[in-house]
């Protein structure tokens, strides 16, 4: 039992780990002769308490794997925090560059039930609460345009990518620089995260840096300022349109919605209580980086394979109506490459949820890497002699997911694995 416990408690919570059959056996190579010696280490599966190697399942749904969803909303505030003021192999100095916190809206598709700040009803003359599962819905369904609300988020990512291109255009232009000569002198870094509005249109935060030529260890030009990036990306937004298909004579294009908030973040030292500072940034972002459309439609957290499965599903009827639009329109010769059908779970939506551009600071690989690193340390196996080297022969074969019931219950009574960092859970 203690044995079981403690090849459990390596998974850090995974409930739904996949399930190996095999070996991995590692000899001593005499580096003169190529001779293969001693066996150094040795894996075998059926040597394990659980009968298997057990890796975790690395889901970043907060619905499929709490545990391994908390793990990648951890590495996704270090990335997010590193691009803010260094760490983790990005210098400090990004911390004094221009940086702010964006937001790009949806556009409008409908009047949908809503909470006013200024104390007024909603249309529907109801005082919505907080918790209100009405919140986001369309205030009439029928006329509700499902249609253009679909295809934005089938759209959202190629829009992204539009704007992005605009944004360099722009603070060019404010620069008094061609955009052949602006990379050059600076260059612009972005985190980014996708979050369904609770009506089920996507829309992005994004950390916009500006770096030096060089990005983020090289100093942004004297011209570069927080004013300038926020003005750009508002010209940019603004002007950032990708032309969508035509359906039955009806020709589709999209935008940003007009609601577009922008602030510059202060370091935390700054921070008078108004301004966004890093450690709020990276706790939202990340916070986002674990959830899917599920946020919004409940359970349907992985692809549908029948239209039949949503009358099972536990979703909201708006939920419904858009899963079931992106179906219907799933089966249009001329919008294939959108895929519809394969992402009708996520509304649409096929993009990544959380992106960065290469320099903005570490990946989510290497942080792996390095957690991986730290626990082969804690075990250290034999090393070879001088003059060896090591020769790896490894053979896995996918044997299942998940835990059986006995073991469920032993990785529940088990302490959660503590935590190493102290960043907020909000
Ligand atoms: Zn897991
Ligand atoms: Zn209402």
């Amino acid at each position: 039992m203690p044995a079981l416990a403690r090849q459990l408690a390596g998974l850090g919570g995974c409930t739904h780990p996949v399930r190996l059959d095999g070996h991995r056996t590692e000899y001593a190579v005499n580096n003169t002769t190529g001779e293969i010696g001693a066996v150094l280490h040795r894996l075998d599966s059926a040597t394990f308490p659980a009968g298997h190697l057990l890796v975790r399942c690395n889901n970043r749904r907060a619905t499929r794997c709490p545990a391994c969803a908390e793990t990648y909303r951890r590495d996704t505030y270090h990335l997010i925090t590193a691009g803010l003021r260094g760490g983790k192999g990005t210098p400090d100095q990004v911390a004094t560059h221009p940086r702010v916190f964006a937001t790009f809206t949806a556009p409008g598709f409908g009047p949908v039930h809503n909470r006013r700040t200024d104390g007024r009803p909603c249309r529907c003359d109801a005082h919505h609460d907080q918790e209100d599962a009405a919140l986001g819905t369309p205030l009439d369904p029928t006329t509700y345009d499902y249609e253009s609300a679909v295809l934005w988020n089938a759209h959202a990512g190629p829009l992204w990518r539009r704007f992005s291109i605009y944004l360099r255009r722009e603070i060019a232009k404010r620069a008094g620089l061609t955009q052949r000569t602006f990379r050059d002198h600076a260059r612009v870094s972005f985190a980014k995260v996708a979050e369904y509005q609770k009506r089920g249109a996507v829309h992005f935060h994004a950390v916009i840096r500006l770096d030096g030529p060089e990005g983020g260890d090289t100093s942004p030009p004297a011209w570069a300022s927080a004013e300038l990036l926020t003005d750009a990306i508002r010209a940019a937004a603004a002007a950032a349109r990708v032309d969508g298909p035509t359906i039955d004579g009806r020709a589709h294009n999209f935008a940003f919605g007009r609601q577009l908030d922008v602030r510059p973040i202060r370091s935390a030292d700054f921070d008078n209580g108004q301004e966004l500072t890093e450690r709020a940034v990276a706790a939202y972002i990340a916070k986002y980086a674990t959830k899917g459309a599920e946020t919004t439609t409940g359970t349907l957290d992985r692809p549908i394979r029948f239209l039949a499965e949503l009358a099972q599903a536990r979703i909201t009827e708006h939920a419904r109506r858009m899963v079931r639009t992106a179906w219907t329109l799933g089966a249009r010769k001329e919008l294939e490459h959108l895929r519809l059908r394969a992402w009708a779970h996520m509304l649409g939506f096929r993009g990544h949820f959380s992106t960065k551009s290469r320099r903005y600071s570490t990946t989510l690989g290497a942080l792996r890497t390095a957690r991986a690193d730290w626990r082969r340390a804690q075990t250290t196996p034999p090393a070879p002699q001088d003059g060896e080297t090591t020769l790896v022969l490894a053979h896995w074969v996918f044997a299942g997911t998940g835990l059986s019931a006995a073991e469920t219950w032993l990785a529940a009574t088990l302490e959660p694995a503590p935590g190493t960092e102290g960043e907020p859970t909000a």
